[in-house]
């Protein structure tokens, strides 16, 4: 059968919220466990952008992930945390079934010279200022090369240790598309490609992997996959090994060509670690055009892209992309109630803190 084409950002009927346009169920809840606020808005920008992308896409709950570092920017942005609580806080209180949760980055000094204790000290202020959880971006290949200290070493130690005692998550980014590492493109100025002065892959992996051996009970999301969309036997290796660990969904598209190349294998991943995949969309305000009305248009890609995977059963191709043909899971319900809601709910609780 020839792919349906389709297109994630034709406009959705006047007045529907969560539209069934692209031939998703509106019945189906959404909480999206990866969104930003990264770039330099004001207040009122960063409430409208939550406020319509909720209401858009008939999300019930959404976690806003702190970027104190932004890679994207290439910049400190220490008041990023802060907008992320301030933002839950004022949502949350305008509308009583609305559910906004803020995790927090660490300051980090990046000169190999950061202090355990300072970091400790930290997480303990953010879970007093009513955060529920925390957001690494360490383990990206550019800020892990500036941190220039190991992962599973003994700086962060500590702090994975606070938050085994506490329960509170984590999401963690942790390496990048293996496509990524071409010297070649690297010595060209490409962005987000690696030459040999940063951490490999494999190293990434391995210090993340040292971080789950020393932190059994760490509850730890890693973003995007891991990476893993080419490598099910790996991702079900460590959902195995490490009963905590989950990974979010969010697009990476190139995870998705990689899960297309064995539906057959991942859908049976699905269904066995239905607990253990979040559904997230790394919807930025860097994504919005002045028009916030233009949902459909800014965010169509980042919410549809795994929608269509886990959802659809027919082959299928975004018309603005190059991933190719992908090639659905079509999962049952009861897994698209646990990865759209019902693990968001376990990981980051029934309420915001
Ligand atoms: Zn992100």
């Amino acid at each position: 059968m020839d792919p349906v084409p389709f297109n994630p950002n034709e406009a959705p009927p006047p007045g529907v919220s969560n539209p069934a346009f692209n031939g998703y169920r509106a019945d189906l809840p959404l909480c999206d466990a990866h969104v930003h606020l990264g770039e330099a808005r004001d207040h009122a920008w960063d409430m409208q952008m939550v406020r319509g992308l909720m209401e858009h896409f008939g999300m019930e709950r959404v976690a806003l992930l702190g970027l104190p570092s932004s890679s994207r920017l290439g910049r400190d942005d220490s008041g990023n945390n802060a907008r992320c609580l301030a933002v839950k806080r004022e949502l949350n209180a305008e509308r009583p079934d609305r559910f906004v949760y803020a995790c927090a980055g660490l300051l980090l000094r990046f000169d190999g010279l950061d202090d355990p204790d300072d970091l400790l000290a930290q997480a303990r202020a953010r879970v007093a200022e009513g955060y529920d959880g925390f957001k690494l971006l360490l383990g990206k290949p550019g800020q892990r090369k500036r941190f220039s200290l190991p992962l599973d070493g003994p700086v962060l130690a500590p702090f994975f240790s606070f938050l085994e005692e506490t329960g509170l998550p984590l999401t963690m980014h942790a390496g990048d598309p293996p496509d990524c590492w071409d010297a070649a493109a690297a010595a060209r100025g490409e962005k987000w490609r690696y030459d040999g002065s940063f951490p490999s892959l494999a190293q990434i992996r391995a210090e993340v992997e040292g971080v789950l051996r020393a932190h059994p009970r760490l509850r730890l999301t890693l973003a995007h996959l891991f990476f893993l969309g080419d490598r099910p036997d790996e991702a079900a290796r460590l959902l195995e090994t490490y009963p905590h660990l989950c990974f979010d969904l969010t697009p990476g598209g190139e995870m998705y060509a990689g899960m297309s190349r064995d539906p057959e294998t991942w859908r049976g991943l699905f269904q066995r670690f239905a607990d253990r995949f979040l559904f997230g969309s790394d919807s930025d305000d860097w994504h919005s055009s002045d028009d916030l009305a233009t949902y459909t248009w800014n965010y169509g890609f980042i919410v549809n892209l795994p929608r269509a995977f886990l959802e659809r059963t027919e082959p299928f191709r975004f018309h603005d992309t190059d991933l190719g043909v992908l090639r659905p899971l079509g999962l049952p319900d009861a897994v698209l109630h646990a990865v759209y809601r019902d693990n968001f709910v376990r990981r980051f609780g029934e309420r915001p803190r």
